[in-house]
């Protein structure tokens, strides 16, 4: 897999928050990155880590990171790294990430970064080629340098159910309606005033990130830089009171009139290249069709493939686009954590001078 003997050493930055957290339950005993240090903001700074962070995940911390000490991010620029994993809001992120990224491997959730030239849109199952951006790895590295942004979360779930079908119809216009989990605002959050028995059609920036990102990723790579799809993506985004879990219900004019049975087809064979290099973070099956009726639903389905697989159901005829379907993806999984340890992977896998390409 990677002929490199030692493991990797990674940080992590916004180490106490929503993504944060999931980054330090993923990093527990994965077999090519090690978990060397933690930042946060000046508010958690000086703290062990159990002390500094409001632990929401359902698993208790490793006993380890619990006793490890919170950094500034000041006090980690003359450390050394292979990798930094970044969960900072974008405001933070946007003059931090590329001081990291001169020295070491930057793979972020973050949005700051996203649309540059020079930075990979990265959704390992569907535009690996993108990595293609990134220098080669300097004399003495083992990784490049550089930044690895993660789309946004529900831009993750839709490219992943789209892939498939841009690759065997094609298609120009896209509409999709998302229902996304309380999570994905972060902690604190959104109070349990403004959210228990309500919907808020309004998440700041989310439309617009929908419908720019999508044909970043779906697009090719041309002469050093990309060349986005040239598709229509039309979004409308609402804060359900769901924890994890966005749900997209999407329609979408595919060309040839394939019959649904296709579709579920073309869904149901798809792997990439994180399936056949045996990524540690791969799911099995990227994407799973489960239903007509009933399925995907954000509590029972939100964690297949731990989190790392795309559910599908209610296909079906749209009046307006042609096709019609639901699709759920875990938000701080797939969507942040887990979809940015398996960039990190597929980077190792093909641009780190021990990967198995
Ligand atoms: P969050 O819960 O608000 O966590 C933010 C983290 O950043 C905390 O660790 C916080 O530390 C730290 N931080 C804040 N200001 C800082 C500063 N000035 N210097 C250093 N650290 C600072 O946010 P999140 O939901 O984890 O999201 C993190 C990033 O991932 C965001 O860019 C978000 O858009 C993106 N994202 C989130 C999701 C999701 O589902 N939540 C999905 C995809 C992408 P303190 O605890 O010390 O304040």
């Amino acid at each position: 897999m990677t002929t490199r003997s030692e493991p990797f050493r990674a940080a992590v930055l916004g180490a106490t928050g929503t993504v944060g957290q999931r980054f330090v339950t993923l990093l527990e005993g994965h077999p090519w990155f090690e978990l060397t240090a933690l930042a946060a903001s000046e508010r958690s700074a000086g703290k062990a880590y159990r002390d500094a962070v409001t632990w929401i995940q359902t698993r208790p911390i490793d006993e380890t990171v619990a006793a490890m000490p919170v950094h500034t991010i000041d006090e980690l620029k003359d450390r050394e790294f292979d990798i930094v994993f970044s969960a900072l809001d974008a405001s933070v992120a946007r003059d931090i990430e590329p001081e990291f990224a001169r020295r070491c491997l930057v793979v972020t959730n973050a949005s700051a970064h996203r649309m540059d030239e020079d930075v990979p849109l990265l959704v390992p199952e569907v535009n690996p080629d993108h990595l293609a951006l990134l220098p080669p790895a300097r004399e003495g590295a083992d990784l490049p340098n550089g930044i690895v942004a993660n789309p946004n979360c529900s831009t993750i779930g839709l490219v992943l159910a789209l892939k498939p079908l841009a690759s065997a119809f094609g298609f120009e216009r896209v509409s999709v309606v998302t229902l996304q989990a309380v999570s994905g605002a972060g902690l604190p959050g959104i109070s349990s005033y403004q959210i228990l028995d309500n919907v808020i059609p309004w998440i700041s920036s989310e439309e617009e990130k929908l419908e720019i990102e999508t044909g970043k990723i779906l697009g090719r790579v041309s002469g050093g830089t990309i060349e986005p799809a040239e598709l229509a993506v039309s979004a409308q985004c609402n804060r359900v009171p769901v924890v994890d879990g966005h749900t997209l219900c999407v329609s979408v004019d595919l060309k040839g009139e394939p019959t649904l049975e296709d579709v579920k087809e073309v869904w149901g064979s798809f792997r990439a290249a994180p399936q056949e290099l045996g990524l540690p973070s791969a799911p099995a099956q990227p994407i799973v069709y489960l239903g007509d009726d009933t399925p995907p639903q954000a509590r029972v389905h939100r964690d297949l493939g731990q989190g790392m697989t795309t559910s599908i159901g209610r296909l079906r005829e749209c009046p307006i686009l042609g096709y019609r379907f639901v699709a759920l993806s875990h938000n701080t999984l797939r969507g942040a954590a887990g979809g940015a340890l398996l960039a990190a992977e597929l980077a190792v896998a093909r641009c780190g001078r021990h990967g198995s390409e």
